[in-house]
């Protein structure tokens, strides 16, 4: 028996094709697009295509609903923590924030991650498998069905490193833009990355309206190659070189997230430096006020440090801006909703 197709992960071109190759007529694409557009996950519930029709689906597509395993609601701010169980028992995160300028989406890429950041929860366990395309999609889709807040943006900051997912989260990238989906424009989106540079000419070579968020934390090859194995390899010089590279093919401008970590990478000298690296390439410089991952030894920046640290910036020529610490009564860092779930599991999570 030939394995059933991911249909969710279909254009609706791709679906168009697919259904003329079944000899059924191209306009019953658009009907089970918007079908699943609405969130439908059964071909029983496409009440208005014939049951033959629905069964021959059935025969040639997979089709499953991502379910709440839990959700957290900050009781300060409204930001929504899920905790998604996927088809074969994994489970990945989502949250959606509230801004006046609308509600912003955090998806994960990946269930695990293998770059092994030394702040972060969701790589203890290293990487068990990408997402596809459509788990991105349902996602943001399940997000705003479920919470009934209309995602108006989208970051690809949650678990994961989107760059090593790159075909799946570019598929993603065009079906959550599409205009017979959810029409959600490329400016509206971010990617954020922990360096992937060999994936970075690929990604200009799209030339994207997204956002590349590069996930710095260091500006020096000492302290990022500690907090950061990516950066081995790589290094800093070769990541700054990647960055003005991508911003002179697409002219898009990048953002710097810098994670402010007590006595690690929040000294004046660091500050002059990634300073430095900001302004060669017009990057944005957006710091991050840490979350204490229970099983990490990192503490958040102390309030003058960080202070200091955003003057030196403005001092020389950056634009900084300060992320709003938001859910920080919920299990808020990337990861750690999972990890909560894995360690009450004990046997952690299934791989496919
Ligand atoms: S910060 Fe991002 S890239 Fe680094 S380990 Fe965590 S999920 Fe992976």
């Amino acid at each position: 028996m030939t394995e059933r197709k991911d249909i969710l992960s279909l254009l609706p071109e791709e679906l168009e094709q697919a259904l003329t190759e079944m000899g059924e007529p191209r306009f019953r694409a658009a009907q089970i697009f918007q079908w699943l557009s609405r969130g439908v996950r059964s071909f029983e519930g496409m009440t208005n295509l014939s049951k033959e029709l629905r069964a021959k689906l059935d025969a040639h597509f997979c089709l499953y609903e991502p379910k709440v395993l839990s959700k957290q609601v900050s009781t300060m701010d409204g930001t929504i923590k899920y905790l998604w169980e996927l088809c074969d028992g994994n489970a990945v995160e989502t949250v959606v924030m509230s801004y006046k300028h609308g509600n912003t989406v955090c998806v994960s890429s990946q269930v695990g991650c293998r770059q092994g950041c030394a702040f972060c929860a969701s790589t203890i366990g290293g990487l068990v498998r990408n997402l596809r395309a459509s788990e991105i999609l349902d996602e943001v889709l399940f997000s705003e069905l479920d919470s009934g807040k209309k995602i108006s943006n989208i970051v690809l900051m949650g678990i994961g490193e989107p760059l090593d997912n790159f075909d799946n989260v570019m598929r993603f990238l065009e079906l959550v833009n599409h205009p017979k989906g959810m029409n959600i424009g490329m400016r509206h989106i971010s990617l954020s990355t922990c360096g992937i540079i060999e994936k970075f000419p690929a990604l200009a070579e799209r030339d994207l309206q997204l956002t590349l968020s590069v996930s710095l934390h260091a500006p020096d090859d000492e302290t990022r190659s500690r907090i950061m194995p990516a950066n081995h390899g790589r290094g800093v010089a070769a990541l700054i070189g990647a960055c003005r590279d991508y911003y002179e093919k697409t002219g898009r401008r990048i953002s710097f997230e810098y994670a402010m970590i007590d006595g690690v990478n929040d000294s004046p000298e660091q500050a002059k430096l990634l300073a430095r690296h900001a302004r060669a390439v017009a990057a944005h410089v957006n710091l991050i006020p840490l979350n204490h991952v229970e099983e990490r030894p990192f503490q958040p920046s102390a309030p003058e440090h960080l202070k200091n640290f955003i003057q030196i910036l403005e001092e020389n020529g950056v634009n900084v801006t300060v992320r709003r610490r938001l859910g920080s009564d919920v299990d808020a860092s990337c990861g750690q909703l999972r990890r909560k779930m894995q360690k009450t599991q004990k046997g952690g999570q299934r791989s496919t």
